[in-house]
């Protein structure tokens, strides 16, 4: 794992983007493997999967929720989930405010934009992504923060579609960041890549890799 890890930094460090190890169904054990190793932030994409491990593993770990959220297991997360990449409805967003108001903490969330060719991915389009942003401003919610977009190409061979769907999403990104300012943005994260596609994605402009079996292995 060691050399994995070592080697996925090196190349990283060129484009100053960050590592988000991807540790669904891995046991607690792995996790710690990686911790050791300097790895703090993880991604989970279950709530009750990641709330048993949080409960064992350092408190400094920054976990990322990757994946469908439902909006009845928010409160699970909330008390100390780092971010929240898969947002992907204003509803979701409004039930991540109501729970962290409860707990008077803010939340940081991406928006997960819907990029692939595939229909089964969620997230959301463009078009409802600029209706949401423009909306925000009167949605009242102090308590989330989005920071970014986070998107997942299409598991596809042909390369070249996927380059040009992350370059979508990087465009989307830039688009937004110069447009859309508020006191509920902060523009930090573009969170594209994975194990099969992260180098295509650090080409197109990302700053957050989410990469699992290139450094666990196979799941
Ligand atoms: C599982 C998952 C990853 C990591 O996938 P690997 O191919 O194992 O690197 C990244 N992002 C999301 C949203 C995922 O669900």
């Amino acid at each position: 794992m060691r050399e994995k890890i070592e080697l996925i930094l090196r190349e990283l460090e060129p484009y100053m983007a960050e590592l988000v190890a991807v540790s669904k169904t891995k046991p607690v054990e792995v996790l710690l493997e990686a911790y050791n190793l300097g790895i703090r932030a993880f991604g989970e994409n279950k709530v009750q999967e990641m709330n048993e491990k949080e409960a064992q593993m350092p408190k400094d770990v920054e976990w990322h929720m990757i994946g469908h959220l439902q909006t009845n297991k928010v409160k699970y997360l909330v008390p100390y989930v780092y971010l929240i990449q898969s947002v992907d409805s204003l509803r979701l967003l409004a039930e991540i405010n109501k729970q962290a108001a409860k707990i008077n903490r803010v939340i940081d969330c991406l928006c997960q934009i819907h990029i692939a060719q595939e229909d089964t991915k969620f997230g959301f389009s463009p078009e409802e992504l600029w209706q949401m942003l423009q909306n925000l401003h009167f949605a009242n919610m102090p308590y989330v923060r989005i920071v970014g977009l986070m998107g997942m190409a299409s598991n596809t061979d042909n390369m070249s579609q996927v380059r040009n769907e992350f370059r979508s999403l990087r465009t989307l990104y830039d688009e937004v960041s110069r447009k859309i300012s508020s006191p509920q943005v902060e523009w930090m994260h573009c969170s594209m890549g994975m194990s099969n596609d992260y180098r295509i994605a650090l080409e197109e402009g990302s700053t957050m890799v989410r990469i699992g079996s290139a450094i666990f292995g196979a799941r």
